[in-house]
């Protein structure tokens, strides 16, 4: 069994590679809480969802968030009642979220629901979130501490980060299902997904037992440079990382990651940043990792497990 930890554009897209070349029963999708809200009356899982519509195939690419062939009745009718329009909320995505809402309101932890609702939709490999206790992300800037969406949909991204909170993360613990594959001495390896590291990914390994379980479970792991060439593919990571005072490369995302990561999978176009890596401990592949289309993510997700199980 491998574990990936998935925030949602970069996560869902290796996700949907690794997804590809292991059966249902070898992957376990660990993803990213830290950006949910509640907004208009329901319960939003962004990345949740990111990772689900596109492990079903039915994700909008051109968006990078909710589904495909999307209509917006729903957002505009809102608009023209007076009500907030900032964060857009699809027709056939306000389904999935409504029956989020009234399953968590009747009782039922996130991670079931979660599991139904991708089964309905035929995903076979499992989608776990981080946790069923409620996580939430908080950017403390210069424009002061704001919650996640407010710093990224209606702000977009605009003000400068000084620090970031989760909030809820001491106390959060994984989900039954989850506890239970960490406990089972059956994980072969984990994959750090090319999510943004402190948006996406610190939020998990803020939840102590999954945090504690990797730095003394000894299981290999594998991660994907979110950074290729300096650059963030979409995003704001490589903005975060120069505000953080981070070296705005792959070697600055290693860097952040330290003894954690036991071999770094970067791009072709980062070949010189090869020996800067190494010299830090961990070892390095290089390979094209701008996952353009399922049939690239596929190829990553190979090398991934390949790296993982040598
Ligand atoms: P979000 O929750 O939707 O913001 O998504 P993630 O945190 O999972 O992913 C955002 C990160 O994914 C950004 O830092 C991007 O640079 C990175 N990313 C997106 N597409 C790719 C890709 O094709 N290859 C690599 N290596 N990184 C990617
Ligand atoms: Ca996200």
């Amino acid at each position: 069994m491998i574990l990936a930890l998935a925030g949602g554009v970069g996560g869902a897209k290796l996700a949907e590679g690794l997804a590809a070349v292991l059966p249902p029963d070898e992957l376990a999708i660990v993803v990213n809480t830290g950006d949910d809200f509640e907004h208009l009356g329901v319960h939003v899982s962004p990345d949740l969802d990111t990772v689900m519509y596109t492990l079903a195939g039915i994700n909008n690419r051109a968006n990078g968030w909710g589904r495909a062939d999307e209509t917006w009745n729903f957002i505009e009718a809102v608009g023209q009642l007076g009500g907030e329009t900032w964060f857009r909320l699809g027709d056939r995505d306000l389904a999935t979220n409504l029956l989020r809402t009234n399953a968590l309101a009747s009782g039922r932890p996130l991670a079931d629901v979660t599991h139904e609702l991708a089964t309905r939709l035929r995903v076979r490999h499992r989608i776990l979130p981080m946790s069923d206790d409620p996580v939430r992300t908080f950017v403390h800037t210069d424009r002061g501490r704001l919650a996640f969406q407010e710093y990224f949909v209606r702000l977009r991204c605009e003000p400068r980060v000084v620090t970031l909170e989760y909030a809820g993360a001491a106390t959060a613990r994984p989900p039954a299902a989850l506890a239970a594959i960490l406990a089972s001495g059956r994980v072969e390896g984990v994959v750090l997904c090319p999510s943004n590291p402190w948006l996406s990914i610190a939020p998990i390994l803020a939840v102590p037992a999954i945090g504690a379980w990797l730095a003394s479970s000894g299981v290999p792991v594998v991660a994907v440079s979110p950074i290729i060439g300096g650059r963030a593919v979409k995003g704001p990571a490589a903005k975060i990382m120069a505000e953080l005072g981070a070296d705005v490369s792959c070697v600055g995302v290693a860097d952040h990651y330290g003894a954690l990561v036991g071999t770094w999978i970067v791009d072709t176009a980062d070949e010189a940043e090869v020996g800067r890596i190494a010299a830090l401990g961990p070892a390095v592949v290089v390979t094209d990792t701008l996952m353009t289309g399922p049939e690239v993510a596929a190829r990553l997700a190979g090398r991934v497990v390949a790296a993982l199980r040598d």
